[in-house]
């Protein structure tokens, strides 16, 4: 078994593929500017050109084998950046209530159809002219955007026929990404945790899984590959919104949703180790297990030492052929989120990319 192994191992880019979740802090002129100024204002092209490249080459420079655009212009936040400025939609929507008291709140849809008004792969156009390695992008999920259906009848718009239209618009966003070349595409299923809370019977999340499983299976095994679903108990201004919900009643419906590749909050749990060992028991054999080695809301910077004990702690749980490691959240997924700054971020990814090589090293027999 020796020299074709050692063969292998040379071709191999790495045994432990190391991944972003998405979000950086937006630079401060940036945030003035958008506060002051519409969106879309045509002024702010240059002031996010600017961030968008000045984001993906200090990401290059973290040695990140993936990148992301930062998720400088999603605006507002990760959520409803596609639907942002839809004239069918009135601002008291769904309200997502956070550990520190603060909320911030979905749009409400008040006729249909429903369309999006831009898709994220407007985002990699611009990303692709700067970046060196390949791109990720992410996408909100269905089951988040269908928290925008009021709780009474639209007239002359049934919530099937919103669902509908919803899972069409859904993957012409995930088609466009993946023909665009994105490295992967990931869903954000932030609400998984939260559906837990709200509905401890478990039918709200049930519902969530089906509908983003009605998704999934518009696409092929193949693509699915190329599809992720990151979860985690939200994150902003340094808060959280689920953390108290167990992972024991997320978990296992998570992993029936049909994607190849799952990024999970890890870093910032009370206890690690019962995440992993519910993660061990209902993992699928083709899933890869991206596990969060980095907390964003913590503010002290990790050591590469601490990122690479992560990872042999997570390898006794998931074998090295499923596992890979990411941040457990995007670091500022709301676009006026300054509780991070962005030589921290960068510092973080710095320190995940080096810890995850260290382990690399331990594990795969390097010396
Ligand atoms: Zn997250």
């Amino acid at each position: 078994m020796g020299p074709p192994q050692a063969d292998l191992r040379a071709t191999a880019p790495s045994i432990i593929p190391t991944e972003p979740i998405g979000s950086i802090p937006r630079p401060a002129d940036l945030i003035e500017r958008i506060a002051i100024a519409d969106s879309e204002d045509p002024d702010l092209v240059l002031l996010y050109e600017a961030a968008i490249r000045d984001t993906i080459e200090r990401f290059e420079a973290t040695g990140s084998p993936i990148v992301t655009d930062g998720e400088q212009r999603k605006y507002h936040n990760f959520a409803t950046y596609c639907v942002h400025g839809l004239p069918n939609t009135a601002p008291d929507g769904f309200r997502i209530p956070f550990s520190d008291g603060h909320t911030r709140r979905m749009v409400r849809l008040t006729g249909g159809p429903f369309r999006y008004r831009r898709y994220a792969d407007s985002y990699l156009d611009v990303a692709l002219r700067y970046a060196h390695v390949p791109l990720k992008q992410a996408v909100i999920s269905p089951s988040c955007l269908s928290l925008m259906y009021p709780s009474e009848r639209i007239p002359d718009y049934s919530r099937e026929q919103f669902i509908e239209d919803l899972l069409s618009e859904h993957e012409t966003e995930i088609r466009r990404c993946l023909n665009k070349g994105a490295h992967k595409d990931q869903v954000d299923f932030t609400e998984g945790r939260l559906a837990v809370k709200i509905d401890p019977s478990g039918h709200l999340l049930n519902s969530f899984i089906d509908l983003n499983n009605l998704a999934l299976s518009r696409f092929s095994p193949e693509e699915r590959t190329r599809i992720g679903v990151h979860t985690c108990p939200g994150s902003d201004r340094d808060s959280t919104h689920r953390a108290d919900v167990d992972y024991a009643e997320l978990l296992p419906s998570l992993f029936e949703l049909k994607a190849g590749s799952f990024y999970i909050a890890l870093a910032g749990e009370r206890d690690r180790r019962h995440a992993l060992k519910i993660i061990h028991k209902y993992r699928k054999p083709d899933q890869r297990i991206f596990v969060g080695v980095i907390a964003p809301i913590d503010p002290r910077i990790e050591t590469p030492e601490e990122v690479r004990d992560r990872v042999l702690e997570a390898s006794e749980y998931i074998p090295i052929e499923q596992l890979g490691t990411t941040d457990d959240c995007g670091f500022s997924p709301f676009s006026d989120d300054t509780s991070t700054s962005r030589d921290t971020a960068f510092a973080k990814i710095r320190a995940r990319v080096l810890g995850t090589k260290l382990a690399e090293k331990l594990i795969g027999g390097d010396s």
